[in-house]
């Protein structure tokens, strides 16, 4: 079996894996998407992304990872986010 995807994991370290990732992220902004996302394309048409370019098998691990999800491409899973930081900043 190949491990040709590097992709990282819940506890935010990389590893090789068998499996495609399904969602991209930027590593120095902490932001996940899709891999088709409009906003991470034209950052990469821009060029400066790539080098940051990090790649998750699941939501749950870039989440457990410490990532956020991007408002452009998933709106309702940014909201969502957002709510609990919100509620987290008040209940502090
Ligand atoms: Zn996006």
């Amino acid at each position: 079996m190949s491990k040709a995807w590097r992709l990282v994991g819940a506890d935010g370290n990389s590893y090789d894996s068998d499996r495609p990732g399904a969602l991209g992220g930027h590593r120095r902004s902490r932001i996940y998407g899709r891999l088709d996302c409009r906003a991470a394309l034209q950052a990469i048409a821009r060029g400066g992304y790539v080098k940051n370019r990090v790649f998750f098998l699941n939501q749950t691990d870039a989440r457990a990872a410490g990532y956020r999800p991007c408002a452009v491409c998933l709106p309702q899973d940014y909201a969502r986010w957002k709510m609990q930081q919100d509620q987290a900043a008040a209940s502090r």
